[in-house]
């Protein structure tokens, strides 16, 4: 599932790929990928139109049209870009495709139909119809614990709330938990100062540690929990076994020897 080192890859890749080019026709495989536009409306408003820049904020990607509006994307389960030329490397599961000037495709692939495309005026406002809290790799250690002040949940739940703070989903948490120390059902109330430092620390390293290796597991660190996650994983630190719990309904992977006993009435 694409959380914010994966939409911050799909940014650059789309900066690297479709910026100020002439879209000259758009295709629309499915429309259950539209927010409030239809497909023909989207087709008129974006032909003759160039993206001209890109802003991530979470797990959404805002482009910016030359005429003012904004195409929005969120990747739902499966969702990423594919950049292509030939029919014959036309991705399956293209949503939406543009298509440029330049001859060149930009297709929008998801599978399974949860992710979203739209169209809006403005960036800010989306962003406050969505009701995201602020971008994870945007906050410092001083709004984090402003964040975090008085909330009643368990941490995996609490970082991975979009309201809260947004980018983080299942994975990332679990690695952003395992390396802080911290039991996924720790209560958020129950962190001390040091606790709320730790888990910060752990949160901009584990990010921006994902966004450079362009979020590809194969990439990270080695002793990242992210590529021992599983029902068969072992703790890449100690050997331990790893767990597995629900945490509001989300699997959670963690290591119970780094990462303290269970939380008082668990
Ligand atoms: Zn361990």
């Amino acid at each position: 599932v694409p959380e914010l080192p994966d939409v911050e890859t799909f940014r650059r890749y789309l900066d690297a790929t479709s910026l100020h080019k002439e879209v000259v026709a758009t295709d629309v495989d499915s429309s259950r990928i539209l927010g409030n536009v239809t497909a023909p409306e989207l087709a008129r408003e974006l032909k003759g139109r160039t993206l001209d820049a890109s802003r991530r904020h979470g797990k959404h990607l805002l482009a910016a049209l030359d005429d003012g509006g904004w195409l929005t994307f969120h990747f739902g389960m499966t969702g990423y870009f594919e950049y292509f030329k030939h029919e014959e490397d036309d991705p399956e599961h293209d949503r939406l495709r543009l298509s440029f000037d330049n001859g060149f495709h930009l297709a929008y692939v998801c599978q399974r139909l949860f992710g979203e495309v739209d169209l809006v005026k403005d960036a800010d406002e989306y962003v406050r119809r969505k009701e995201l809290g602020p971008d994870a790799l945007r906050v410092d250690f001083e709004r984090f614990r402003e964040l975090m002040a008085g909330r009643r949940g368990m941490a995996k739940s609490t970082l991975m709330n979009q309201k809260i703070l947004a980018g983080i989903g299942n994975v990332y948490s679990d690695e952003i938990l395992f390396q802080a120390g911290l039991h996924p059902r720790t209560p958020v109330a129950s962190l001390d100062e040091d606790a709320l430092r730790r888990l910060y620390d752990a949160m901009v390293r584990v990010l921006e540690t994902a966004v450079a290796a362009r979020a590809d597991p194969e990439k990270m660190p080695r002793d990242y929990l992210m590529t021992h996650r599983g029902p068969d994983g072992e703790c890449p630190r100690c050997g331990e076994p790893l767990k597995e719990i629900k945490v509001s309904g989300r699997t959670a992977y963690f290591c119970p020897r780094r990462q303290g006993k269970r939380p008082a009435g668990d």
